[in-house]
């Protein structure tokens, strides 16, 4: 029989598990049991799935077949709750996921803090939709469940969960500690739903009772490893249960995928790194504007097929004295006037190698404000886990750094 020693059954769906068990010569149903033990179970091992008949699990085990499940390196904990971790997969590469007990308002429109005062603009006219959902019945469930044994001033509606889908990354966006990597590889599906079990499993909750917000904006650049991601979501839709609309995946800008993300059937929510407001001063910052300027960026955002209630985040990084003028905001209105859109403004979450400064509050205020006047929602992000690197742009399995000095 075929070798199976490089099979891990992490990453593979129904279609490939039942092909797997056809030629063990099981019954499809095995397939089913699989599934359910892989993403729902998240066993670790072979020996874990009890459904199984002890004859499969040592037929499996002889033939190498492994579940594939990443291994947690190092796990660092900020002060405000966000959990950094250090995920290491077989051959010795890791990433960084990052777990934030109340979200960081990057995965606004699902519940959290910044969704909710999306939701009020909304009411108040400027989108033109309707408030909040009601919880399901399963999230009331889970909601209950947890009532009892929740820690005190955690509120879970919020928890996100931060993954990444390549090692390293192409880009190379100046103000990113990311980018200092340079890409190592591509992640494999099971590689990107590897990290949300493992801190699933490390959190001890479980979707869909508990509300899990789930975002593709840590290291790497997702639409650059584009079916992998795209695998990887329909796994976390269909098989983890994560709805589609509690996920939102973050693109540099790569614009062809824009053009490709718009005509999947299953597919998160969509944000733009804009971070600059005129071509000069975004190639400068972001190189890849060379090749998808905000000419091609803003008409393939312009013409992206938005669901109902559905809008495109832009997501700026203020750098002090660089991009965070009142002009540079004047600008952004102006690339932006007309669309079902709204931004989240990040200022700078500092790093070593990183020349840029990040801006007083008064000055990202300043920036907010004339955004608003102009009709745009906008909204300032709150940095998670800055003294343990978790934050925006600080991903660079600094294993070596457990704290870093506060800004
Ligand atoms: N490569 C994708 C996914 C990463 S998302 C993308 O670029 O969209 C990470 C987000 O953090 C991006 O919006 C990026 O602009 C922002 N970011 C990068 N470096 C940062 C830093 N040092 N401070 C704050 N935000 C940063």
């Amino acid at each position: 029989m075929a070798d199976l020693s490089q099979v891990a059954l992490l990453g593979m769906d129904r279609t490939e598990l039942e092909a797997l068990v056809d030629s063990l010569n099981e019954s499809s149903y095995r397939a089913k049991q699989l599934l359910a033990a892989v993403y729902r179970q998240r066993v670790e091992s072979i020996a874990q799935i009890t459904t199984l008949s002890q004859h499969l699990r040592e037929k499996l085990a002889e033939k190498g077949v492994s579940i594939g499940s990443p291994r947690v390196e190092q796990r660092f904990v900020s002060q405000d709750g966000t959990v950094r971790y250090l995920i290491a997969f077989a051959d010795g590469q890791s990433v960084e996921a990052v777990w934030m007990p109340e979200g960081d308002g990057g995965e606004a429109g699902d519940g959290s803090e910044a969704g909710e005062q999306a939701e009020r603009f909304a009411e108040s006219g400027s989108f033109g939709t309707s408030g909040a959902k009601a919880l399901s019945a399963g999230e009331q469930t889970g909601a209950l469940k947890r009532g009892a044994t929740q820690k005190q001033g955690q509120n879970l509606g919020r928890s996100t969960i931060c993954i990444s889908s390549q090692v390293g990354c192409a880009v190379d966006c100046q103000f990113c500690l990311t980018a200092l990597l340079g890409v190592k590889r591509n992640l494999a599906a099971g590689e990107i739903v590897g990290q949300v079990c493992a801190v699933l499993k490390d959190q001890e909750v479980s979707p869909p009772e508990d509300r899990i917000n789930l975002v593709f904006m840590g290291m790497g650049e997702p639409f650059l490893n584009y079916e992998n991601f795209v695998k990887a979501v329909r796994l976390l839709v269909e098989e983890v249960g994560i709805a589609e609309r509690r996920m939102t995946v973050s693109t540099a800008g790569i614009v062809p995928r824009i053009h490709d993300f718009g005509g999947e059937t299953i597919r998160p929510k969509l944000a733009i790194s804009l971070n600059a407001s005129n071509d000069e001063l975004r190639t400068r910052l972001m190189p890849l504007n060379k090749k998808w300027n905000l000419e091609v960026l803003m008409a393939a955002a312009r013409a992206y097929p938005l669901r109902t209630r559905e809008w495109i985040t832009f997501e700026y990084v203020l750098l002090g004295g660089v991009n965070d003028g009142p002009e540079n905001a004047k600008e952004v209105a102006e690339l932006l006037r007309g669309m079902r859109c709204k931004v989240n403004l990040i200022a700078l979450n500092p790093g070593p190698g990183i020349e840029f400064t990040t801006p007083g509050a008064e000055r990202v205020g300043e920036f907010q404000t004339i955004l608003r006047e102009a009709g745009i929602p906008a909204f300032v992000r709150r940095p998670r886990g800055r003294d343990i690197y978790a934050a925006c742009g600080q991903l660079k399995r600094t294993v070596e750094i457990a704290t870093a000095p506060q800004p």
